[in-house]
Order: C-alpha cells, then sequence, then structure tokens
C-alpha cells in the first residue's frame, strides 16, 4: 500500500463520445505531446480554452473533415496534463482517421477510464470522484445520477474525510497522553473531552455506515423477487410492475422457468424485477431447475414479493417479513378487510391496487429525506469504512479498560488507513485496475 503507485506515461487518445453515426463525434487526447499533435492535425497553434474551428489533417496532410478543437493548458484541465478535444463530424471512418493520425505521431489508444485514472494520479479528483464519474456515467435513473453528482463534487470524500479528522483528533490526544507516559496519569486518563470526541466519532462512523448502504441501493437499485406457486398471477404482475409484455403469462402452470429479469425505475429510483418459476414440485428436470433458481433469486432479493391467489387470503401464513400479494381481487366477489401494511390485494390483470405496491417498493428503497442528500457508494466503501469502525471501537474500547495506550494509538491508526482507502489517499495497483477496467474507452 502506497499512496499514487505510479505516474503514468505517454500521450493517449480515444474517441470520448459514443460510437457509432451520430451529429458530432468527440476524440479527446491527452498527455506531453498534445500541443504538438494539436498543430499538426489543426495546422494551429494551440490556444488554453480556445475553441478554434478548424481544419483536421490525416496522414500526409490529407484533409479529413473540419470542426472544433479545443486546448486544455495542463494542469488546469480534466486529467492535468495537457488536453485537446477535436469535435468532428460523428462518421466511425472519420474519427478512425483522426486517431490513425495521433497513432502515427506517437500517441497511443488510451486504456478504459485511463483519462479519468490520470485525473486521480494527478490529484485533480480523490478515487470516490473518480467511481463517481463511472457512477454517473452508467446512471440509468434520475435519482442515481443526482446522487452520482454529490459523490462526483466531493460530498462523500468529504464525510469520510470529517471522520478521518475526528480519529486523527482522537489519536493525537492519546498520543499526547503517550509521551508523558513518565507522569502521573491520572488527570489526563479519559478526560471528559477524550469520552466525548469517542462518542461523537462514532456517532458520524454510524452514520457514514447508514449512508454508504444506502449509497449503494441508489447506486444498484433494488431487486425485487417474485414468487409464488404456478397460476397465481406472478408474470402477470412482473408485466404490469414493468409496463412491458416480458413474460409469458399463461393458465398453463410451469410456463416461466428460467428467471426472467427487467430494470426498471420507480419513482427515479432502480430496480431489477425478477420474474421466477413457480414453486411446486415437478418430476420434470428444467422445471426443477427452475424452483431452484427461484429459491436463490429468493435469498439474494432486498424485497420478495410472495404472490397468491386472493380466494385463498384466509389461509396465508403471513408470518414471514416478506410482501404479500393477494392477486386476482377481480375474480373476488367481497373484498377482504385486510389492515396488515406488507398484504396488497390487487389485480394483476385490470391493474387496480398495483399503484399502492409500487409506492411501498420505492418507501422501502430509502426515505425522502435520504433521498435529497444521498451519494452513490459501492461495496468495497462499506468494506473500508466498516473496517474502519472495527478498528475504532477496538480503540475505544482500549482506552476505556485502560490498556496499554501505543496499541490503541496502532488501532486508530489503522482505522485512518481504511478510511484512506476509500478515497484512495492509500491504494494498490490492483485495486486500480480493478476499478478503471470497468470504465469505457475515452473516459
Ligand atoms: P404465473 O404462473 O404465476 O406466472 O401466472 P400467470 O401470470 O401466467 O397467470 C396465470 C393465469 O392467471 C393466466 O391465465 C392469467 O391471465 C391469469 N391471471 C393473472 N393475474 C390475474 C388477475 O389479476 N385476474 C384474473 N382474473 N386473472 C389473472
Amino acid at each position: 500500500m502506497n499512496k499514487k503507485i505510479k505516474k503514468v506515461t505517454g500521450t493517449i487518445a480515444a474517441q470520448a463520445s459514443a460510437r457509432g453515426a451520430a451529429g458530432i463525434s468527440v476524440i479527446r487526447v491527452s498527455g506531453p505531446q498534445t500541443k504538438e499533435f494539436f498543430s499538426e492535425i489543426t495546422k494551429k497553434t494551440p490556444v488554453d480554452r480556445n475553441a478554434a474551428y478548424t481544419t483536421f489533417y490525416g496522414s500526409n496532410d490529407k484533409e479529413i473533415d473540419n470542426g472544433v478543437a479545443v486546448f486544455f493548458e495542463g494542469p488546469k484541465s480534466y486529467t492535468g496534463e495537457d488536453v485537446a478535444e477535436f469535435s468532428s463530424h460523428g462518421s466511425p471512418a472519420i474519427v478512425e482517421m483522426i486517431l490513425n493520425r495521433i497513432y502515427e505521431l506517437g500517441g497511443r489508444e488510451a486504456q478504459p477510464g485511463e483519462f479519468t485514472k490520470r485525473a486521480y494520479l494527478n490529484d485533480k479528483m480523490d478515487l470516490t470522484q473518480a467511481e463517481a464519474v463511472a457512477d454517473l456515467i452508467e446512471s440509468t435513473s434520475t435519482r442515481t445520477a443526482i446522487a452520482a453528482k454529490r459523490s462526483l463534487a466531493g460530498e462523500f470524500s468529504k464525510k469520510v474525510g470529517d471522520i478521518s479528522n475526528k480519529v486523527t483528533e482522537v489519536r493525537a490526544f492519546v498520543e499526547t497522553i503517550l509521551d508523558f507516559s513518565d507522569q502521573d496519569l491520572d488527570e489526563t486518563k479519559h478526560p471528559k473531552t477524550l469520552l466525548s470526541m469517542l462518542e461523537e466519532a462514532k456517532d458520524s462512523f454510524e452514520k457514514l455506515i447508514e449512508q454508504t448502504r444506502i449509497g449503494i441501493r441508489v447506486r444498484n437499485g433494488l431487486v425485487i423477487t417474485i414468487m409464488g406457486e404456478p397460476n397465481v398471477g406472478k408474470s402477470s404482475l412482473f408485466n404490469k410492475i414493468c409496463g412491458s409484455e416480458r413474460a409469458i403469462v399463461s393458465s398453463k402452470a410451469g410456463t416461466t422457468r428460467d428467471i426472467v429479469s427487467e430494470n426498471i425505475t420507480i419513482d427515479g429510483f432502480p430496480l431489477k424485477v425478477l420474474d421466477t418459476a413457480g414453486l411446486r414440485y415437478s418430476e420434470n428436470e428444467i422445471e426443477q431447475e427452475g424452483v431452484k433458481r427461484a429459491l436463490e433469486a429468493g435469498k439474494s432479493a432486498d424485497i420478495v414479493l410472495e404472490v397468491f391467489d386472493a380466494k385463498d387470503w384466509k389461509t396465508i401464513n403471513r408470518k414471514n417479513k416478506s410482501t404479500i400479494v393477494l392477486n386476482k381481487s377481480d375474480l373476488l366477489e367481497k373484498n377482504p378487510q385486510l389492515d396488515e401494511p406488507n398484504i396488497f390485494l390487487l389485480s394483476a390483470k385490470t391493474g387496480k391496487g398495483v399503484d399502492r405496491l409500487l409506492d411501498h417498493i420505492a418507501d422501502q428503497f430509502i426515505d425522502a429525506d435520504s433521498a435529497e442528500s444521498s451519494i452513490t457508494a459501492r461495496e468495497r466503501h462499506l468494506r473500508s469504512i466498516g473496517d474502519a469502525y472495527t478498528a475504532f471501537c477496538k480503540a475505544e474500547k482500549g482506552i476505556v479498560e485502560n490498556e496499554a495506550l501505543d496499541l490503541v494509538a496502532e488501532e486508530l491508526l489503522q482505522a485512518q488507513n481504511s478510511l484512506a482507502e476509500v478515497t484512495g489517499e492509500f491504494t494498490t495497483e490492483d485495486l486500480l485496475g480493478e476499478i478503471f477496467k470497468s470504465f469505457c474507452i475515452g473516459k
């Protein structure tokens, strides 16, 4: 583990806009030879932050296209290096010719996420912000996009930094006591301020862990699995929720055998809805496999919708925690009185009652207040913050139980290092490789 392992070298280039025919395409260049490439390709002298309408020249100074070239002088650029952006007509052939000219001049193709990686290595952003760039690009729901933008603006990093400062404060205090170890400690041990510092830091840790959990949900979405016996209307409900005829609806039992999944948004939140095979005993091997997969999907879901035929409402065991859906309400002569909040009487056929279920799902996701301030986060953040909290709690226990203070200081240092992993102050090449490989080329 060390800070900002190695600097990357070379001048890189890639198409930054989406592939395929488009109105315009943007080619981005970054690195020490950017100025030289700019001059060769545009026959103009690069001027910082000036958009120049220009001709793009290819091999042997052949004219390729006309467009706009912008130059950003480092370090005031996305990557912190000299950067150029060439906006050409959005033809893959034109993009290829411009890129080939750059490679001919000594540039190389950028690796996935390499522009953002350089921005991180050049201290233009920390690791959570770099990850937020990917989250923002990949966001398919408005809530995720807004939360990712907050992380990108540094709100998540700031929360982590605030706790790290609190840990530093405690550590400084403990180390001061350590330095006076040959003096009478009775007065300095457990002073009120130290105990309140510990309390405050623990509160902040707990808050951050909860915010990180929500941030993961906002980024990844919730998984909702629809389960139940054959023919109760699971596929019909799935189609109703997803607003499409994605799953096959049939009165013949055992139609859905593999899991059918659809990504949707409810109230701006991302959700993955899974329709599963009807739960029943079957001699048929394929159906058996379908049932096995259904049970597994149920275990890993955030919300399980257990669907029943409403006519059986009296005999249903409601003592489990999942959300119960009583379907086919349109076939009931009289609606039963149900006042449990997790039971939903509806008709997947007519749609009556489905909105109430959707509202309930949106409520499960995150409360409105948290939604307003949520950030995007990942499992790795939660792991590191959890590790930091564990080390911090050990340190606190050590202080309260009068353990050797050098061991306490060690735990506090461990807590700080784990927090530093989140923002990438301390990191490994493996972790960086893992993070940036999921980026697209050109970002
Ligand atoms: P699954 O096997 O649980 O996925 O059930 P399906 O969605 O395939 O539906 C089984 C049968 O019940 C089909 O004939 C559907 O048209 C019918 N069905 C599903 N939902 C309703 C409903 O709310 N009301 C009525 N009347 N029929 C329904």
